[in-house]
């Protein structure tokens, strides 16, 4: 017997941002009903932050990363053969139970037994990632190199936002954190007919510009108080949430798109004196997919511009650390 080939992967091997390191594991192979992806890049999201820093659960040791651009690279069952080349963007479950009230309604994403891709079962910053081939959605040629990249954050905005319709043509929409999900969220709210506004701190100067540059308006000052009939909170932290809640319009709709990590405090009376109506969505589902890929292929999102960063798995250190200090909107690891 030949020894399995290995591949490098960024692992989270136990408790602490000490304990993500980059380690030789095997090469997966696909059983029936799974398929193997040779990874072109994967994003480095807020979820990966939060679960190297134990603020997000996971089960160690894993292979983190989750919102994965590939090719198929082989498939277990040869039904499956027609998949293999294709370049795919991937649903992040791995596994849920299927027999939940959430599983039997099609909320995958709200089931308490979800095992998910990159912090329950092996993901996307390696050379290979073996997944059930229902995670598979072929992407438009059109789309550019590492666009597809976005597929994933941008699921996850539009089970927020359209999944039902928050914004009605003709609304004023602030969104708050131009992080990629803030980014996505501003393209998908001017997509739905909004005038939307992108606010951001003094430090976020480049990041805003990327989003002038798509026609999304921005602005570093306080958003004004009691304005915009909907307020999308994307920061994940307590000011900007906290400026959410002042901002929105009486009988206003507040979304809730950022993850904090940790319990904060918040003006919440606000909710209750103006009539806010909080909504949210929690990662994404096979609809909000579909939704997704149809924006991509209308052209109704801008994807590209987004990516502002590719590095090597084995600088993935430092890339981590830009990323939890909110440089830059995307950054891609590249694996060897
Ligand atoms: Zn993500
Ligand atoms: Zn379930």
């Amino acid at each position: 017997m030949t020894a399995a080939e290995t591949m490098t992967a960024i692992v989270k091997a136990g408790p602490g941002p000490e304990n993500v390191v980059l380690r030789q594991v095997e090469e997966p192979t696909a059983a029936p009903g799974f398929a193997r992806v040779r990874v072109i890049a994967t994003g480095i999201c807020g979820t990966d932050i939060h679960v190297a820093h134990d603020e997000y659960k996971y089960e160690a040791p894993v292979v983190m990363g989750h919102e994965i651009l590939g090719v198929v690279d082989s498939v277990g069952d040869p039904a499956d053969a027609a998949w293999v080349g294709a370049r795919v963007a991937c649903e992040t479950y791995f596994s849920s139970c299927e027999k939940c009230e959430w599983c039997r309604a099609g909320s995958r994403n709200l089931c308490p037994d979800r095992r998910s891709l990159g912090s329950f079962e092996n993901g996307g910053f390696a050379r290979f990632v073996v997944m059930p081939m229902i995670n598979l959605h072929p992407l438009p040629d059109s789309l550019g190199e590492l666009d597809g990249v976005l597929s994933e954050p941008l699921a996850c905005v539009v089970q927020c936002l359209l999944d039902p319709a928050i914004v009605n043509p003709g609304d004023r929409v602030l969104v708050t954190g131009p992080g990629a999900m803030g980014q996505l969220a501003a393209q998908v709210a001017l997509a739905q007919g909004g005038l939307v506004t992108l606010a951001g701190l003094e430090k976020d100067a480049a990041r805003l510009a990327v989003a002038a540059s798509l026609g999304i308006g921005t602005t570093t000052a306080v958003p004004d108080e009691d304005s915009y009939d909907v307020v999308i909170e994307c920061s994940g932290s307590a000011p900007g949430a906290a400026a959410a809640l002042r901002s929105a319009k009486r009988g206003g709709r507040y979304v809730q798109v950022g993850i904090f990590g940790r319990d904060v405090s918040l003006p919440f009376d606000l909710v209750l004196y103006k009539e806010l109506v909080v909504s949210s969505g929690f990662a994404s589902t096979a609809t909000s997919w579909r939704r997704a890929i149809a924006l991509i292929e209308q052209g109704l999102v801008t994807l590209g511009p987004l990516v502002t960063r590719t590095v090597p798995i084995e600088e993935f250190s430092s890339a981590f650390e830009a990323a939890a200090a909110g440089e830059g909107i995307k950054t891609v690891i590249v694996p060897s």
